[in-house]
């Protein structure tokens, strides 16, 4: 993988997020090109040949830092800050052993178990958050939508290995693929070892983006019997599909007492 080097896009950056104020995206770009990635519209480099990594990331970053009280940062918003790239550049290792010393902490989202080999780090800072993030319960489904992640079980091994050192943990089920993902089965894999679990939908706006083309040709290749019921769903937020797994979700939250947070 080539990793070039940007100079000009911020490292620091505004969050939207309920639970964090500024993120950080180590890497610009994604090795782990999953084909539903909504950031792949954005895409400023071929990613299965070529990502940006930020110029003197802990320098900017630590000018950047001295400015806003310590708090947890956020990480892996557009990007996977444990691609398999981490494991050689250490642009992620490098920017959480900077916010411990300076005081803060992460909340980090990743579909990778290399997250372990930080885990000295997160366990140091106050109030960390690790969350993997998972859609699918058949690994040979997943490699259709995700050809460069690892099972889905070796992400589950990681948060319970998380949780067991006293790390607050969460899952994020994203994206349910309509009549495709099984959301219940992940959470109920799940919960033992998450604190919290967000689900959400995949979300494609036009016909015509990347993601959608990308997906499409999935689905007409692997489940061409059901293409057009799942096209149907993904394009129509109101369609029954959502109603009752809204539903279905709302139950299994009272039933087995579940923190989650429904977003479909
Ligand atoms: S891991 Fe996340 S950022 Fe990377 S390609 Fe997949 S969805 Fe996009």
């Amino acid at each position: 993988m080539k990793a070039s080097i940007c100079s000009k896009r911020p490292v620091l950056e505004p969050c939207s997020l309920e639970s964090s104020d500024y993120q950080i995206d180590p890497y610009i770009g994604c090795e782990h090109y999953c084909y539903y990635c909504y950031v792949l519209g954005q895409a400023e480099t071929d990613w299965t040949e070529e990502i940006l990594i930020h110029e003197d990331i802990t320098g900017r970053l630590r000018t950047d830092l001295s400015g806003i009280p310590p708090q947890r940062i956020y990480m892996g918003w557009h990007t996977d800050p444990y691609q398999p790239c981490e494991a050689e550049i250490r642009q992620t290792r490098q920017v959480l052993e900077l916010l411990l010393e300076m005081g803060f902490s992460a909340g980090i989202l990743t579909k990778s178990n290399l997250v372990l080999r930080d885990l000295d780090l997160f366990q140091a800072m106050n109030d960390a958050n690790v969350s993997v993030s998972v859609a699918f319960m058949d690994n040979a489904v997943r490699r259709k939508f995700e050809w460069r992640t690892i099972d889905t079980e070796a992400r589950i091994e990681a948060l319970r290995e998380f949780k067991k050192a006293g790390v607050r943990t969460s899952a994020l089920i994203c994206p349910v693929i309509p009549y495709v993902t099984d959301a219940a089965s992940l959470i109920e894999t799940l919960a033992p070892h998450t604190d919290k679990i967000w689900i959400y939908g995949l979300s494609i706006l036009n016909r015509s983006d990347q993601n959608w083309r990308n997906v499409e040709g999935i689905l007409e290749r692997d489940f061409p019997d059901m293409k057009e019921q799942i096209e149907t769903a993904v394009f129509s937020k109101d369609h029954s599909y959502w109603e009752k797994l809204r539903q279905d979700l709302v139950s299994l939250q009272k039933d087995k007492q579940l923190n989650l947070s429904i977003h479909v």
